[in-house]
């Protein structure tokens, strides 16, 4: 079972191999390698994808107050809760059905990875392709 705080979810949806550090990319991909066979599980606070990640301090994330945001956000939008259990495929699927890009803006705000554009871009192809089918 792999762990994920709510916001990450969308996260590993839109990851692209870039991260804080080479030891957090190569934890995540480890992660992502996993996703076909392994299901999620909703967790509270720091998780598999921060363990690796040079942003914890004393067991905390640095940005604490704006991740506990950004958690509580894609839990409203993706309809989540803490302790859910998922199959990737379901995840995705929310992203899908409840995530547009106005929700995404509203949603990710604060995140300092969000000006790059790869989050938005991914959820704009996954749009795309549900206009499609
Ligand atoms: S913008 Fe930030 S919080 Fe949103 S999906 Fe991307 S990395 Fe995650
Ligand atoms: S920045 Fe904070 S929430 Fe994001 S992966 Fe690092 S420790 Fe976790």
């Amino acid at each position: 079972m792999l762990k994920f705080r709510p916001h990450h979810v969308m996260c590993t949806f839109a990851f692209q191999g870039y991260g804080y550090s080479q030891s957090f990319v190569e934890n995540y991909q480890e992660i992502v390698s996993k996703l076909p066979e392994c299901k999620i599980e909703v967790v509270k606070g720091l998780d598999q994808i921060c363990s690796a990640c040079p942003k914890i301090q004393h067991n905390r994330c640095v940005k604490q107050d704006t991740v506990l945001e950004l958690d509580k956000k894609h839990m409203q939008i993706l309809e989540i809760e803490i302790g859910q259990v998922l199959t990737w495929n379901e995840a995705v699927e929310k992203i899908r059905r409840k995530m547009s890009l106005s929700k995404f803006e509203y949603a990710c705000q604060g995140c300092s990875c969000k000006p790059h554009g790869m989050c938005k871009n991914a959820l704009l192809k996954l749009i795309e392709e549900k206009e499609v089918v």
